[in-house]
């Protein structure tokens, strides 16, 4: 058997399987309306006034709906709704300092959606005050912004850069005016590049495209051309993810045409072909998903051993406190998990009436935060050392890897090998790492949330 027929066949068996992305363990199907409002309350009271917090605000609206988006998102043509919501973020902002108790240091702060950057530049400021006025903003080292390149304006720019953005995450996905028709966004060279060169003026050091693969009508030739045309722009980083199809969640998503969808072959034809573009374009491939030059922060901690896993991907980010501000936005705190209300409406009722807007969470286990070590390794470095886990956790080794079906598996298929309590996925391979993060995983599959596919 060859090379390419035996990852054929791989591909074949475990590309279809749905999994999380395992951007936190447990991962949020897990989360249950047993952690509310007073838990993390008591929770944020006991932050250490030691410890810096990253902070994550979420801007869940939009002008228009990309048939493929996966976000807590809200479309609006008006401005009001947008003003309304940022008057309860600022409000929970005050509310969440005061229950910590104290002007607390943040050392980075992430904002995220929908599109943050629907914002006018005066609001976005008022917000950014009021951080100041609630948090120890002089030691901020990252400051990002999810950036729609289709509605960002100069003003907006300048604001961002004035306000000491460090890192910008422009949504990209394709270039193919084909696949762009054909999931409602339409996306000019000259939006992203115009884009690009005003954030790098306005001082940003670091910028990332997102791209998609396994769109309608995409195939391996537009994915290559566009990673091709991304990569002359030479942004920092690239994160490549695969679309995720679930329409029973997700309803705008009935409006892409199913047959326009390609199968887990050429789904994972399309994700290698982008690796290899952007690979020959002088980017070195980070964890599953994410691409960096060599200068960039991503790739120095991923060869220090020093990348991370939360909400928003990869990162560098080592703080042990994220405190989610806005509707659905997700914390985690040393305790566990906390997330706030989806539902805009009830979020903002929560927040107005002085409430705190908790409507589920999770409280971690000595076993959960294991097993939470060993995904986050396998995620971040494609090699995990059970053994020296374990020990630290006061666990058999044992607990983990025998009776282990799915692992027995893909030992014996050579996805993986394990030597001296040492777990290593095999370099052709990697794309199957959420695979073999779910060996380790408790609760899949209890949730009844349908994930990703594999490949
Ligand atoms: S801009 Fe982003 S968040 Fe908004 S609809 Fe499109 S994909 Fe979703």
């Amino acid at each position: 058997m060859t090379n390419d027929t035996r990852t054929g066949d791989i591909v074949s068996r475990y590309g279809e399987t749905r999994l999380p992305r395992y951007t936190s363990y447990p991962t949020a199907p897990r989360f249950s309306g047993s952690i509310g409002a007073g838990s993390y309350r008591d929770l944020l009271g006991s932050i250490s006034d030691t410890e810096p917090l990253s902070l994550y605000l979420h801007v869940p609206f939009c002008r228009s709906m990309c048939w493929y988006c996966g976000c807590h998102t809200t479309i609006s043509q008006k401005d009001a709704p947008i003003l309304d919501y940022l008057t309860v973020l600022k409000r929970e902002v005050h509310l969440v300092s005061e229950a910590i108790g104290r002007r607390q240091k943040v050392s980075s702060i992430h904002f995220g959606g929908g599109t943050p950057t629907i914002m006018k530049p005066e609001e976005f400021c008022d917000l950014k005050q009021s951080l100041d006025r609630a948090f120890h903003l002089d030691q901020v080292a990252e400051l990002a912004v999810e950036i729609d390149p289709r509605t960002l304006t100069p003003d907006m720019t300048e604001a961002l850069g004035a306000a000491g953005l460090t890192r910008a995450s422009l949504g990209v996905q394709s270039f193919d005016p084909k696949v762009q028709k054909a999931i409602n966004r339409i996306q000019t060279i000259e939006q992203t590049a115009g884009a690009l060169a005003g954030l790098r003026k306005a001082g940003a050091q670091s910028i990332n495209f997102d791209l998609i693969y396994g769109l309608p009508h995409q195939t391996v030739a537009s994915a290559v051309e566009t990673a091709r045309i991304a990569a002359t722009m030479r942004p920092d980083r690239f994160a490549v993810f695969g679309y995720a199809h679930v329409p029973a969640f997700k309803k705008h998503q009935r409006l892409i045409d199913e047959k326009a969808l390609g199968d887990a072959q050429e789904r994972h034809a399309q994700a290698e072909a982008i690796a290899d573009t952007l690979v020959a374009a002088g980017y070195r491939r980070i964890g599953l998903d994410h691409f960096a030059l060599p200068d960039d922060a991503l790739s120095t901690a991923a060869d220090r051993g020093e990348l991370h896993r939360n909400f928003q991907g990869y990162t560098t980010d080592d703080s042990q406190t994220l405190i989610g501000l806005g509707a659905s936005a997700i914390g985690r705190m040393s305790e566990g998990y906390v997330q706030n209300d989806v539902a805009i409406g009830r979020y903002a009722q929560r927040i107005s009436s002085g409430e705190l807007a908790t409507s589920k969470g999770y409280r971690l286990t000595g076993e959960d935060r294991m097993r939470a070590s060993v995904i986050e390794r396998l995620m971040c470095d494609f090699r995990v050392d059970i053994e020296a886990i374990t020990r630290v956790f006061d666990y058999p080794m044992e607990a983990l890897t025998k009776t282990n079906t799915m692992l027995e598996t893909l030992l014996r298929d050579g996805v993986v090998s394990l030597k001296g309590g040492i777990l290593t996925v095999d370099t052709r391979h990697r794309f199957l790492v959420r695979t073999v993060a779910s060996c380790f995983d408790a609760y899949l599959n209890q949730g009844g949330r349908t994930h990703a596919t594999a490949a």
